[in-house]
């Protein structure tokens, strides 16, 4: 029931589940040049079959529409109306999302965090609608999805261990 309702919600707020399944293609189709979009789509669907997800997609968007309806208690209204940069929240709700398929997934999320790409770009060029949370928690379930293909194909979990020691300098 929380399912229909999840996507449901994207909908409202203008985002398809193809789009978020583009983004995990990207992620992941240098890596493994068999993947299909459709294997990407069926990743997203299943990481909003996950309850935790469910919580955070309803949190995070409810809070969006709160704050354009411009009814929120300040400070909260002008932080979500100003997308002020310090404020993390919406980071650390996406990270619930992340968590369910463990530390590839994070470094996706970091990744889309700098590399803004599709449907993530769109969200952040809105004047009027305000998607402080909806940003997050679409790049954290294509992390996440990404991490479940990840998952299947073990060569593709050492690409990542590599990549992030070339970030890092370590570990
Ligand atoms: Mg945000």
């Amino acid at each position: 029931m929380f399912y229909e309702h999840t996507i449901e919600l994207f909908k409202k707020r203008g985002v398809q589940l193809e789009e978020i399944a583009e983004i995990v293609y990207n992620l992941q189709q240098p890596y493994h040049p068999g993947l299909t979009l459709d294997e990407c789509l069926e990743s997203v669907q299943t990481v909003l079959k996950k309850r935790e997800v469910q919580h955070a997609v309803i949190t995070g968007v409810s809070l969006d529409q709160l704050a354009e309806q411009k009814i929120l208690p300040e400070p909260f209204q002008t932080i979500m109306e100003l997308d002020e940069p310090l404020y993390g929240v919406d980071e650390v709700l996406a990270l619930s999302i992340i968590n369910v398929y463990g530390t590839i997934g994070l470094t996706s999320f970091g990744y889309l965090d700098k590399n803004k790409q599709g449907v993530l770009t769109r969200l952040n060029n809105h004047d009027e609608e305000i998607h402080v949370f909806l940003d997050d928690i679409i790049a954290g379930i294509a992390a996440a999805a990404a991490a479940r293909i990840a998952h299947k194909y073990p060569n593709i979990e050492r690409y990542f261990t590599d990549r992030k020691r070339d970030r890092h300098g370590s570990n």
